[in-house]
C-alpha cells in the first residue's frame, strides 16, 4: 500500500473551503482507515484487500483506490468487473480517479476496478468455481470460492458506504445502451438514478445474491449501471458511466463543481431527459441462422417495427424479428450467428404519457432487467436463471400458440 502525494487538504484554492473561512479553524476530519491502509483527510491512496491465492500459491488481492475528502460527506462505493470480462468500468474508474481532487471532495470514495479478480486474469465472466460472483452476495466466510470474496467485498467495503454504484456490460456478444437499472420506487434511489443522467432508467428487479441486492439490505443505496460489450471498450458508454457518476457526486453535494457534466443534447438541441421504463424483453432468433440486423442502440420502434432478419448461409429469408411494444433498443446482439432462441435484440418499453403500467403487468413477457444482462441463463448453475422468461422461445416454430409477441415472426 502506499499513500500518494496528492494536493495538500487545506488548498486555500478549495473552492467550498474559500466559501466557508470557517472551517480553518474546525478539527481536522480523521482519517479513512482499512486494514493497515490509513488514508488522511484530503487524501488518495491505494491499497488491497486480501482474497483467497490463486492454486499456484501466488497471492492474490482486490486493488482498491480510496480518496478520502478534505470535508465531511456521504461515501460512495464505485466498483467494476464483477464479471471478469466486463472491462469497460475499468477505464470508467480510471477517468473518475483522475476526476477527483481530495481537497475538495465532501466524503469519500471507494474506487474498486476489478472485484472479480481470477475472472479478469483469464478473460471469464466466472470465477474459477464457476460461479457468478453477482449471485453470490452476501456470501459467507465460509463459504465457496465465490461466496468468500463476496463476504470480504460485503464486509470490508460495501457496508461502510453510504451509495454504491457497480458498473457493468453486456455478455456474450451483445451490447447495450448505457442505463442504470435500480429500484426505482424507492425515492432515494429514483433521485441518484436520475440524477445519473444515463439515457434509460429500468426498473429493475431484485435478484437473490447480487450485489444490488445485498447493499440495498446492508443500508446502502445502489445503482446498476450497464453499458457497452464486454471485452471491449466502447466510448460512449464509458463517457455515460464517467459522467454519470460525477453528476451523482455532484447531486450528493460531494464535489465543489457549479454544475454537473451538461447532459447529451437531443436533436432540438435540449437536454436529453431519461427515458423511465418498467418492462423490457429480448426478441429471442426462432431460427438459427446468419443475422441483419434492422435496428441500433438507442432507436425508437413502435409495436411490430422491424428489428432484425435471420437468413440462412444461401440468402434465403428464415425469419423477422420484430418489436414486442413500443420502445428503445436497449441491447443488441454483436454476433451474426445466432442459434434458435438466441438473445438477439432487447427492447425496453415505454410508457404512454397517460398510463401508468404495473411492472408485473405481464411477469411472462417482461425481462428480468438484473444486473448481468444475461438473457440465456446458464445450465450449470441451477441459481442462475435466466434473465428474460420467454415461455414461447422453445416451441415449434409452427405451434399454433405462436406467435408470442416477443418472438422473431416465422413467415413459413
Ligand atoms: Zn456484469
Amino acid at each position: 500500500m502506499s499513500d500518494e502525494p496528492t494536493m495538500d487538504g487545506d488548498d486555500p484554492s478549495s473552492s467550498r473551503s474559500s466559501r466557508s473561512p470557517a472551517r480553518s479553524w474546525r478539527r481536522r476530519r480523521p482519517g479513512f482507515t482499512l486494514g493497515d491502509l490509513e488514508v488522511k483527510a484530503g487524501r488518495s491512496a491505494i491499497g488491497e484487500v486480501p482474497i483467497p491465492r490463486l492454486v499456484t500459491g501466488t497471492p492474490v488481492s482486490l486493488p482498491l483506490r480510496v480518496v478520502h475528502g478534505r470535508h465531511d460527506g456521504p461515501t460512495m462505493l464505485v466498483s467494476s468487473a464483477i464479471h471478469g470480462d466486463e472491462l469497460g468500468g475499468v477505464e470508467i474508474v480510471r477517468r473518475v480517479t483522475e476526476s477527483l481532487v481530495p481537497a475538495d471532495l465532501h466524503g469519500t470514495v471507494i474506487l474498486v476496478p476489478i472485484v472479480n479478480v481470477h475472472g479478469f486474469l483469464t478473460g471469464d465472466r466466472y470465477l474459477p468455481d464457476r460461479r457468478d460472483l453477482n449471485r453470490s452476495f452476501p456470501g459467507s466466510a465460509t463459504g465457496s470460492l465465490a461466496s468468500r470474496i463476496a463476504h470480504v467485498f460485503m464486509d470490508q467495503l460495501v457496508t461502510r458506504c453510504d451509495v454504491g454504484i457497480d458498473l457493468h456490460t453486456g455478455s456474450d456478444h451483445r451490447t447495450n445502451l448505457p442505463q442504470i437499472r435500480a429500484e426505482l420506487d424507492d425515492p432515494t434511489t429514483h433521485d441518484l438514478a436520475t440524477a445519473f443522467g444515463a439515457p434509460v432508467l429500468l426498473q429493475a428487479k431484485l435478484r437473490d445474491g447480487s450485489l444490488r441486492a445485498a447493499g440495498l439490505a446492508a443500508g446502502v443505496t445502489m445503482l446498476l449501471y450497464e453499458g457497452g460489450e464486454a471485452l471491449r471498450f466502447d466510448e460512449p458508454a464509458i463517457t455515460a458511466g464517467v459522467d454519470g457518476i460525477r453528476r451523482v457526486a455532484h447531486h450528493l453535494d460531494m464535489t465543489p463543481d457549479a454544475e454537473p457534466p451538461p447532459l447529451p443534447r437531443d436533436d432540438q438541441g435540449r437536454p436529453r431527459t431519461p427515458i423511465l421504463s418498467r418492462r423490457s424483453a429480448w426478441v429471442r432468433a426462432r431460427r438459427s441462422g446468419v443475422t441483419s440486423m434492422a435496428a441500433d442502440l438507442g432507436d425508437r420502434v413502435d409495436k411490430g417495427d422491424l428489428l432484425a432478419v435471420v437468413h440462412d448461409s444461401l440468402g434465403h429469408r428464415l425469419s423477422r424479428a420484430r418489436a414486442p411494444f413500443d420502445g428503445v433498443v436497449i441491447g443488441r446482439r454483436q454476433h451474426p450467428l445466432v442459434h434458435q432462441g438466441d438473445a438477439v435484440v432487447h427492447v425496453a418499453q415505454i410508457e404512454p404519457p397517460t398510463s401508468h403500467a404495473e411492472p408485473d403487468a405481464e411477469p411472462d413477457a417482461a425481462h428480468d432487467a438484473e444486473s448481468d444482462d444475461r438473457p440465456d441463463g446458464r445450465a450449470d448453475h441451477p441459481d442462475d436463471r435466466s434473465v428474460a422468461p420467454d415461455p414461447a422461445s422453445t416451441n415449434d416454430p409452427t405451434s399454433p400458440t405462436d406467435p408470442s409477441p416477443t418472438q422473431i415472426q416465422d413467415p413459413r
